[in-house]
């Protein structure tokens, strides 16, 4: 009791201090910061040209006659929707329109690849406009050992190790394999994102490994290093509840919001992006489009925040800005 008056003492009179938040629905129009994209080609999600309808992949009408890929295929290039997000056709064209999606929104983005595409990139766009991170799937560790990413982030070559994809190899975040990674970039203060949650729908038959993760294997790994900067992608959806535990019990961990604005149908998504704000978390979100080979994600994912009905200025402008900021430790503020 005593810890809490004396908490009490000092909270108090900071709350005249309080800068008065903006409470109205208006739409935030930008800088954004984009946690979650990918130097991809643009055939690497089926062929170039397929659509995307946003809530389409929770379409599971399936028999298993058929190969997953090719019913996943089939739901992907029908597009039944009035708004269909489409493939690029080029890698040329997939790499242009994410920079003019990000220049769109006075933007700038993670960048997720291996260090060749990330530098074809980068050099095509803005100075700035890139913050390149290196991906990291289990096959990709033996290329890539904690030391060779400790030198890189000290040449500047990446600022962030993302997307840490080894759970589509069923290798969870908590795994001894990866420990000597989560070392290294507490040791580096190196920002880490990892997927948490599920992948595309039928995951494990495209991924035959695959299995879902909760993100309560994050626990034991900022049990050991708590001043790790680790962000759960894809916000660990559905796992509200154990997200929720999470992030009370781990102040330091962030979420993004890549690639839901496309997997969920609308309704869920709010849902889910709702219950953690309500809960009081909504300067742990991120935004995140997860745009591999659909440039649009970009947009969608940003219209999808702004027109959140239950998601007042302020609270839109820290998911698609702030928040991101503050994690990446950002020299510059937003207007
Ligand atoms: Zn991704």
């Amino acid at each position: 009791m005593r810890a809490l008056i004396v908490l009490l003492a000092i909270v108090v009179p900071c709350q005249f201090a309080v800068v008065a938040q903006d409470v109205s629905r208006r739409a935030y129009e930008g800088p954004i910061i984009d946690m979650h994209l990918h130097a991809a080609h643009a055939g690497e999600n089926g062929p170039p040209g397929s659509k995307l309808c946003p809530g389409s992949a929770a379409d599971m009408r399936y028999d298993p006659r058929e190969p997953w890929p090719e019913t996943l295929g089939r739901i992907m290039t029908q597009a039944a929707c009035a708004r269909p997000v489409e493939a690029a056709s080029t890698d040329a064209e997939n790499r242009d329109e994410t920079i003019a999606a990000l220049a769109r929104h006075k933007g700038r983005g993670v960048l997720s690849g291996e260090r060749e595409s990330l530098r074809d990139w980068m050099q095509a766009a803005p100075k700035g406009t890139f913050i390149p991170a290196q991906y990291l799937s289990l096959s990709a560790m033996a290329r890539h050992s904690p030391d060779a990413i400790a030198d890189a982030f000290d040449r500047g070559e990446i600022a962030v190790l993302s997307e840490v994809t080894i759970q589509y190899d069923g290798v969870f975040a908590d795994d001894p394999r990866f420990e000597p990674y989560w070392a290294m970039a507490e040791a580096k203060d190196l920002p880490v994102g990892i997927d948490v949650g599920v992948g595309p729908p039928g995951s494990p038959m495209v991924f035959p490994d695959f299995r879902i993760q909760n993100p309560r294997h994050l626990e034991a790994v900022l049990a050991r290093h708590p001043k790790l900067r680790v962000y759960a992608m894809h916000a660990g959806w559905p796992y509200v509840e154990d997200l929720k535990a999470m992030l009370y019990a781990w102040p330091q961990l962030m979420v993004d919001t890549g690639v839901l604005q496309a997997a969920l149908t609308r309704k869920e998504y709010y849902r889910f992006l709702e219950e953690i704000v309500d809960a009081g978390f909504g300067d742990r979100i991120m935004f995140g489009s997860d745009q591999m080979n659909w440039p649009g994600l970009i947009d969608e994912g940003v219209a999808a925040i702004n027109e959140a009905p239950f998601l007042t200025y302020a609270q839109k402008k820290a998911i698609l800005h702030d928040n991101a900021a503050r994690f990446l430790r950002l020299s510059e503020t937003a207007p």
